[in-house]
């Protein structure tokens, strides 16, 4: 079954097949690393890795490309406030956003591709829109690309630009839609500000020629997905199709995708509205990596989705139920042989899971056959009506669940424990939630001392000091087992 997916474009579910015969090449817009990321940008780049997953569970190989924007107005602007050239002081925030990337499991792409390392593409894009006329210089030393000479702008958004003034110009990077102008291609450079000298002047690239260079350099002319959250449907994208297109004469791509928004409170997330959360944040308030992931691509990307603390709440308690659930499988001993009641549902829920997916990335009805396969194998066990051969078919469905979803491994530990020695360095001591500095008190060896001691205290019969310890660890958030097999003890 091929991924059927919303295509802006067109205007409808189209199928997502790679035009080669090989590999779907992809396009995703990446971060401006002007600051740290918010959980609404995070949202753009979750749900590309839950398409980029599904792809490749699917059977299809692919190519994806990321840029990194680290040259713009806002990175240059703050770069001078800070008394840094650009490159010390994106250096930061591109480290972060690796470290938030992986902290939330979401996959490096093949290639990743930083702005100023292909300045020369840029340039020599404007160089072939100046030759076919689409491009003119400004008497600053600016280059801008003439809306007129591209009929077709706005296709994408499907704005309808009549009214649009012949050569009125507008030089920032990011602008409303009603100012649907003459855009930037390069900007001369101001006294002080960073530049290249190059064949067409002393400057640097505006955004939107970063992305048309540096996506056709890596995939070709012609590619097969371009995506990005909906806020760069108009005018990045647009920008990107008039600029590429008048030299190509060629779609850019076949296929568009844009993620709709993370909301506050109704209104977009972002930093200018100041009603935002870094991934950090959320980790110093003690929610957990997975949660932030799950409940971040739980809602399906054509959907806005509403922040709430009660989604994160609710992904938490899901994904306690996953882990349980797998941990009791995995744990378990089951006898030989098998119930054709669970072989059929773990076969009916694989086949909806894949099909909820493939339908433009249906994460909301992905999850449900998932918990209610979880449902009927708890009670088959709790009945003693589960097998060897049910563990392992079933075992296998939350294996595709998890290829994509990516939550039921616990890899928890380590981005929290990140956050916390981050906020300590960066003297944000009193951005770590007094539960979690309690959690984080006790090392792994100090734990396990605590439970040998309880083990011991159990044989010797005092069950007082056994409770006492048991409690103790409790309210810092360990929680501990007693099975057959001994005692575990894990972090709530
Ligand atoms: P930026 O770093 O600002 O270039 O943004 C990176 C990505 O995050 C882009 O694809 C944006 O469209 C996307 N984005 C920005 N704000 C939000 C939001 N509130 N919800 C979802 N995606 C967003
Ligand atoms: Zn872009």
């Amino acid at each position: 079954m091929p991924v059927r997916l919303f295509n802006t474009l067109t205007g409808q579910i189209d199928p997502l097949v790679p035009s080669d015969g090989q590999a779907l090449r992809m396009y995703a817009c990446g971060p401006t690393v002007y600051d740290y990321g918010h959980i609404g940008n995070f949202r753009t780049f979750l749900q590309i890795d839950v398409l980029r997953r599904f792809l490749k569970l699917s059977g299809v190989e692919i190519r994806h490309v990321m840029n990194i924007t680290d040259v713009d107005d806002k990175i240059i602007r703050n770069s001078s406030e800070a008394g840094l050239s650009i490159g010390d002081y994106s250096a930061r925030y591109v480290d972060a956003f690796f470290e938030d990337i992986e902290a939330l499991r979401i996959e490096r792409p093949e290639e990743i591709a930083r702005a100023t390392e292909h300045i020369p593409r840029m340039v020599e894009l404007v160089q072939r829109l100046s030759q076919s006329g689409a491009a003119y210089k400004t008497e600053d030393g600016s280059w801008y690309f003439r809306l007129a000479s591209f009929p077709e702008y706005g296709k994408l958004s499907k704005k309808d630009l009549s009214g649009m003034e012949d050569g009125a110009r507008v030089d920032v990077d990011e602008y409303e839609k009603d100012s649907a102008r003459d855009f930037a291609l390069w900007k001369a450079a101001k006294p002080g500000e960073t530049a290249w000298d190059t064949a067409i002047g002393h400057g640097r690239p505006g955004w939107h020629i970063e992305c048309s260079a540096m996506s056709m350099e890596f995939l070709g002319d012609s590619f097969d997905l371009h995506a990005g959250g909906e806020d760069l449907m108009f005018p990045h994208h647009e920008n990107e199709i008039a600029q590429s297109e008048s030299v190509t004469h060629k779609p850019l791509a076949h296929h568009w995708m844009h993620v709709r928004f993370l909301l506050v409170d109704g209104r977009k997330m972002s930093k200018s509205e100041g009603n935002f959360y870094t991934l950090r944040d959320l980790l110093l308030k003690g929610y957990k990596a997975s949660a932030i992931r799950l409940a971040l691509i739980s809602v399906p990307y054509r959907h806005q989705l509403n922040f709430t603390f009660e989604g994160l709440i609710e992904a938490t308690a899901a994904i306690e139920r996953l882990r349980n659930f797998h941990e009791r499988l995995v744990n378990g001993a089951f006898a030989a042989g098998e119930n054709s009641d669970i072989q059929t549902a773990a076969k009916d829920a694989q086949a909806e899971y894949m099909a909820s997916l493939a339908n433009d990335l249906n994460t909301a009805e992905a999850r449900a056959p998932i918990f209610d396969l979880i449902r009927a194998s708890n009670s088959a066990i709790d009945h003693g009506r589960f097998f060897d051969c049910d563990r392992n078919a079933v075992l296998k469905v939350l294996a595709s669940f998890d290829a994509v979803f990516d939550v039921i491994e616990d890899h928890d530990a380590e981005p929290t424990k990140r956050a916390v020695a981050w906020a300590e360095q960066s003297g944000r001591q009193a951005d770590i939630a007094p539960e979690l500095q309690a959690r984080l008190s006790l090392s792994d060896e100090a734990i396990d001392a605590l439970v040998a001691e309880r083990t011991q205290a159990k044989k010797q019969r005092n069950f007082a000091r056994a409770d006492q310890i048991r409690n103790e660890l409790a309210e810092k958030g360990i929680l501990i087992e007693d099975s057959k097999d001994g005692v575990r003890w894990k972090r709530k």
